[in-house]
């Protein structure tokens, strides 16, 4: 068995999903004009053709390339299906838009539903995969283990695909929680991993308009790219049309990716355009002289909380977000920048350092749903009034601010990532960039 599923994952030579969907990339480049009984679709500008092997890990939130759309440009992706009750709405309002996207269904779901499968194959998406279990540990498995997952994830859709279909070479990882095994393994099988340019929160307990909030204003604030959601998720049904609407209504276009083949080569591009932050005559530190030795992709290999640090919170239970939490937080939430990786000075320990984090910029405060930051300063306290932050809430869970994982001075994690926001809250700047601390409290109503 195991055999015969390396030896599929071998022959693959970036397949689309089905026969149907070769014949019918023209089609899908259809501009909203060509849809037919929808003549105000946002549609689907163009299909963008890639080489897995010159690009094995995309999505600038953790990787230094990621798609190479321009401006105004959006690819959409879901993940965790299909599960029919949301999954085939998702379907339903993206084809009345004539949208296409990726979809990086999971292997079990694909077993328990495999007709849901088929439905994105025969509608002309894209067909990505997210391992057979999702599991929310590719961060520590060993090679062997997540070669199971992925490879087992693979066969299942396969199998739900039947004879002439396979999975596109896509995959991403559950949680985005990368690892350097997983990566070298996916790309030795010729797999892109997709990691995301942004994210709507749509896992969290929040309501759909905030998600088609969050979708738009992040869009917005990068102005093209991946946009992660989860097609089983009821407000992601519930905010796509909005979220779609309001794309054309903002003048974006929806680019489809498949993956390149023999007949149909990668779409002609510069190495430029791969770049997640390209160089810059306009931000300073474009111009900076590189770091020898930097990569990237190690900001991913932070240390990451056991499970059991959040599960409690001053006797409270904390909500269990999925470990998307954990990346933003990494990376200095969304969208990351390149400056959360140049090395700062540190801030001094106070006494009180196991129970306190360093500060963030302003940009960590503007997702708030549900979690109060309370911040202290060395010097005379500021207090915010319920500025909140997923990311901060992340941080702080993953290091333990209860203090019982930390002691001494602050992890060099969070030096790492506090001296990556590229400016202090306005509260912050009047005690001066480093002489605050944050901490993270669960909104007690
Ligand atoms: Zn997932």
């Amino acid at each position: 068995m195991d055999g015969d599923v390396l030896a599929g994952v071998r022959k693959w030579q970036w397949a689309v999903v089905g026969l149907g969907l070769l014949g019918s990339i023209g089609a899908q480049a259809a501009s909203a004009a060509d849809c037919p009984g929808h003549p105000d679709a946002l549609g689907t500008s163009r299909t963008l053709v890639v080489d897995p092997r010159a690009h094995p890990r995309i999505g600038s939130m953790q990787y230094p390339e990621t798609l190479p759309v321009e401006d105004h440009e959006v690819v959409l992706t879901f993940d965790d299906g299909p599960l029919p009750r949301n999954s085939n709405q998702v379907l339903d309002i993206l084809a009345s838009q004539c949208v296409k996207a990726t979809f990086f269904t999971i292997g079990k779901m694909a077993q328990a539903y495999p007709e849901g499968v088929r439905k994105l194959r025969d509608a002309g998406q894209t067909i990505g995969t997210h391992t057979q279990d999702h599991p929310l540990s590719m961060d520590r498995m060993t090679v062997e283990q997540a070669r199971q997952e992925i490879e087992d994830g693979i066969a299942s859709v396969k199998a739900a695909l039947g004879d002439d279909g396979k999975p596109s070479p896509f995959f991403r990882v559950p949680g985005l929680l990368r690892g350097e095994g997983v990566e070298d393994y996916l790309a030795s099988q010729g797999i892109q991993i997709w990691s995301a340019d942004f994210l709507a929160d749509d896992w969290r307990h929040i309501s759909s308009s905030r998600v088609y909030e969050l979708a738009i204003k992040r869009l917005e604030d990068r102005g093209k790219g991946i946009l992660l959601l989860h097609d089983i998720q009821a407000r992601t049904v519930a905010a796509l049309p909005r979220i779609l609407n309001e794309l054309k209504a903002r003048g974006f276009r929806i680019v489809q990716v498949v993956p390149a083949t023999p007949d149909r080569p990668a779409t002609p591009t510069e190495p430029e355009q791969w770049l997640s932050y390209p160089a810059s005559e306009t931000v300073a530190t474009a111009r900076w002289p590189k770091v020898p030795g930097f990569d990237f992709a190690h900001a991913g290999m932070l240390p990451a909380p056991a499970m059991s640090d959040l599960d409690l919170q001053n006797g409270q239970v904390m909500m269990l977000a999925e470990p998307f939490d954990r990346v933003k937080g990494l990376l200095g939430g969304a969208p990351a920048t390149r400056h959360a990786l140049w090395p700062q000075p540190s801030p001094p320990a106070p006494d009180n350092a196991a129970t306190t984090l360093p500060v963030a910029a302003s940009s960590v405060f503007e997702l708030q749903e549900g979690f109060r930051v309370a911040e202290r300063a060395f010097a005379p306290p500021v207090r915010h009034a319920e500025l909140a932050s997923e990311h901060e809430e992340a941080i702080s869970r993953k290091h333990g601010h209860n203090g019982r994982t930390m002691r001494g001075k602050p992890h060099p994690g969070h030096i790492r990532q506090a001296a990556g926001h590229a400016a202090p809250h306005p509260a912050h700047a009047r005690h001066g960039p480093l002489k605050h601390l944050v901490q993270v409290r669960k909104r007690s109503v």
